[in-house]
């Protein structure tokens, strides 16, 4: 007798513990939750950004997971952030305009030149079929990678490499993506665009480019078309 009601203070008291942890761990996530609902109202819809699908996985993607802890508590401002090895993770806007623009849908297969942290490919992945991704920084490449993994986004590739050559095994994409800025749009790349194709890219010189998007149409004929201004970090020579 004795011990059955042992039993059930012990059981009692370990639910009362469980319930306690899981309040706890809700209430943990929440403001992260909540700065990322304020940060696509005030800096994304309020700028224009309409696609759902966008809003939709910025609203759930966990950018703070992608940053260095030393810049954790800013993953959700207005700007870009350092995520080491000279790279920077782009302005939340930025990213949804460039996915916007590139109008990912679930047939695709696309390309990413500049994995940095890997969340733009993390974004591209929840409206893509399936996301390749080149990154020439090793440690960046392996990083994401692993961010990648352990977040569970499994039509992600992550490469180390020299976006320049494009992923040929792969080609041709139904989207391009590049977040490092080639001085002129790099003509492999747009030899490994499918017909009917989209490139999105800032193109110019070091720290004022234009964000470009490309598109093949399905004669083969290439059109380009200016957005807005932007400032990128160059796109890396391997050969150098
Ligand atoms: N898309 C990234 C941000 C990229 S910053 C994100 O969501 O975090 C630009 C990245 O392009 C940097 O990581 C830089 O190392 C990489 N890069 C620069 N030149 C490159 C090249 N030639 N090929 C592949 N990656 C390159």
């Amino acid at each position: 007798m004795q011990h059955r009601r042992h039993d059930s203070f012990f059981r009692l008291a370990s639910c009362l513990i469980l319930v306690l942890r899981m309040t706890t761990l809700l209430i943990a996530d929440d403001p992260v939750t909540s700065q990322r609902q304020r940060m696509v109202s005030a800096q994304i819809q309020s700028r224009g950004i309409r696609n759902p699908d966008v809003l939709r996985a910025m609203r759930i993607t966990p950018r703070h997971l992608f940053v260095p802890l030393d810049v954790r508590s800013f993953a959700y401002e207005d700007h870009p952030l350092p995520i080491g090895f000279g790279a920077t993770i782009s302005q939340p806007y930025i990213v949804a305009l460039m996915t916007e623009l590139l109008a990912p849908a679930k047939s695709h297969r696309v390309l990413e030149i500049g994995t940095g942290s890997g969340y733009q490919a993390a974004i591209l992945g929840q409206l893509a079929g399936a996301v390749y991704t080149i990154e020439i920084v090793p440690e960046l490449a392996q990083s994401a990678a692993r961010t990648l993994r352990e977040l569970g986004y499994s039509n992600i590739t992550v490469r180390q490499g020299d976006g320049y050559q494009g992923w040929p095994e792969q080609a041709p994409f139904d989207g391009i993506i590049v977040t490092a800025a080639p001085p002129e749009l790099p003509e492999k790349l747009i030899a490994q665009l499918s017909k009917g194709g989209r490139l999105v890219a800032p193109v110019g010189a070091i720290w004022s480019q234009d964000l470009v998007v490309v598109e093949k149409k399905l004669d083969g004929k290439v059109e380009r078309r200016p957005v807005i201004p932007v400032s990128f970090l160059p796109m890396k020579s391997a050969a150098k």
